[in-house]
């Protein structure tokens, strides 16, 4: 086919310039034409080579992992767009608005433009700020374009529906005459009046769709009846969520068949489902900067510190530093693993982030409610680090300032909720300074619990910081066994706390 296209023009243009007309522009037209033809022709092959799907590319709701609570609410939601028939019978209001709520990176994108999918509706999106400007009146003249776009391009597609998508509508919403600027004002006025305005008997219908992670400072407005009055939470993913959006993640990707993805889901507890999709991505690079094949478990796990820690830093300290930090980290995997046994994932000394070495610990399951123990144990977590230096070196470094930042949050959280020596407080009329003799308190008790424990392994540390010196980053498993080799029996560890009925938390290895 395409070889006698061009086998006719050529004939064509022979022709003419054998009846003596300049053809020269012309074959430079064609010329032209053709290269591009071949460039679209060249490109339209590649894509269908990488991906099968059709032309457009559509999500699913098969392609959101978790959420399954949020997923059900917004398929049931929008029901009210795929049976409106029955839905007008029976003379229900139409749905205009759904108001999906949680923190960033949890798959609301993600979920808008599956409902578009589901419903078979053409699909906009824009982002609050977008309609911000310096201008008044801009923000809204956007508004009643995008809407207006939305119409057009259903009806050009011969669609009976559109969804609009607004992205960070707190933006927008927010409360108005709050930030004493107008444009805002405008803005949301002519959202709210475009959304009383929509009719629902009308073709194309459309639905608008808003993402925030701040609903507290919407606009009671945006939430009355007839506009946003569905309000879907779209939360970070637990356990079985994040190995759900893991296999969506790995899906089609070299994963060595030794990965345990059920063991990286335990280990991420708080990732969004955008920081999963990026860990996935991270342990790829590594396997391709190893040039390896497969992606094995050690590049997921060193993934995962990326995303936590941040990307490896050049710096290089010197000797003697790297021997503090392996000290330093010795002290907080030895705590650790006395106080919760098997949530030392590993030990690793080379520089991250801000960090210089750090000790993952593996959560035994995802914590909602913490108990007092367990506040109790992360502090002294937190402070072996200082307190396995002191123990070695007879002094400290600067090196714990970060955790001494988080030793002194969990005080503040142990004495807020009335878990400390001065019983129940209301959080609002604690006197600062009451709250601060409490937090040195906790800290001064939790400091020498943690002396206590970690003295008899003053010899220990000292040993073994020489091999994690040598090897960089030792895993949970080796740790594990070398601490059994080296374990004291007489350990004065106060007993677990079972009245508050939280994990059973064992004190002995
Ligand atoms: P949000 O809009 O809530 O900030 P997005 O929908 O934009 O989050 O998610 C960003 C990316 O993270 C997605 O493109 C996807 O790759 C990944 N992601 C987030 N949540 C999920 C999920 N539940 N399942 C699968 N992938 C997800
Ligand atoms: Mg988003
Ligand atoms: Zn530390």
């Amino acid at each position: 086919m395409k070889e006698l296209v061009i086998g006719m023009g050529v004939a064509v243009m022979l022709f003419l310039g054998f009846l003596g007309v300049n053809v020269l522009p012309l074959f430079f037209l064609v010329g032209l034409g053709v290269a591009l033809w071949l460039m679209m022709d060249r490109k339209s092959t590649v894509m269908t080579a990488t991906r099968e799907a059709p032309v457009r590319h559509q999500v699913s709701f098969e392609q959101i992992g978790g959420q399954e609570h949020a997923k059900r609410e917004l398929r049931e939601a929008l029901d009210f767009l795929r049976y409106r028939e029955r839905i007008k019978s029976l003379g229900i209001r139409p749905l205009k608005g759904i108001l999906l709520t949680g923190p960033p990176g949890t798959g609301k994108t993600l979920m808008a433009k599956a409902a578009a999918t589901y419903t078979d509706s053409v699909f906009l999106s824009a982002s609050g700020s977008e309609f911000v400007e310096m201008y008044v009146g801009v923000g809204a003249q956007r508004v009643r374009d995008l809407f207006r776009k939305a119409r057009a391009l259903a009806k050009k597609e011969s669609k009976d529906s559109a969804i609009i998508f607004i992205d960070e509508i707190d933006v927008v919403g927010g409360k108005r005459g709050q930030f004493s600027h107008q444009e805002y004002d405008q803005t949301l006025n002519q959202l709210l009046t475009e959304m009383d305005g929509m009719s629902t008997t009308h073709t194309p219908m459309v639905l608008v769709m808003a993402a925030t992670n701040r609903p507290d400072i919407l606009d009671s407005a945006l939430l009355r009846p007839g506009r946003f009055d569905r309000q879907i939470k779209v939360d970070l993913p637990d356990k079985e969520g994040r190995l759900h959006i893991l296999k969506i993640q790995t899906d089609g990707k070299p994963v060595h068949s030794s990965v345990d993805l059920e063991h990286i889901a335990r280990e991420t507890f708080g990732f969004s489902g955008a920081q999963l999709e990026s860990l996935v991505n991270e342990a790829a690079i590594i396997a391709l900067r190893q040039d390896k094949k497969e992606v094995t478990q050690e590049m997921f796990r060193d993934a995962v510190d990326k995303v936590l820690m941040g990307e490896k830093t050049g710096r290089r300290p010197t000797d003697e530093e790297l021997q503090r930090v392996a000290v330093h980290e010795l002290g907080h995997a030895i705590v650790s693993e006395l106080m919760r046994p098997g949530t030392v994932s590993h030990i690793t000394i080379s520089p991250r982030g801000n960090a210089l070495g750090f000790v993952r610990q593996i959560p035994e399951s995802d914590k909602y409610l913490y108990t007092l123990d367990y506040l109790k144990q992360q502090i002294n977590v937190a402070l072996a680090g200082a307190l396995a230096e002191e123990l070695h070196y007879g002094n400290r470094s600067t090196g714990a300032q970060n955790d001494f930042v988080q030793a002194s949050s969990l005080a503040r959280t142990m004495v807020k909720c009335g878990l400390s020596r001065i019983g129940i407080v209301d959080e609002e009329h604690l006197p600062e300074t009451v709250l601060d003799t409490e937090v040195r308190y906790i800290l001064s008790e939790q400091e020498k619990e943690t002396r206590e424990v970690l003295t008899p392994y003053k010899d220990d540390i000292a040993n073994f910081a020489d091999h994690v010196v040598e090897e960089e980053s030792v895993g949970g498993q080796e740790f594990r066994t070398w601490l059994e080799g080296v374990i004291k029996p007489e350990l004065s560890l106060p007993a677990p706390n079972v009245e508050l009925g939280g994990a059973q938390i064992s004190a002995s290895v």
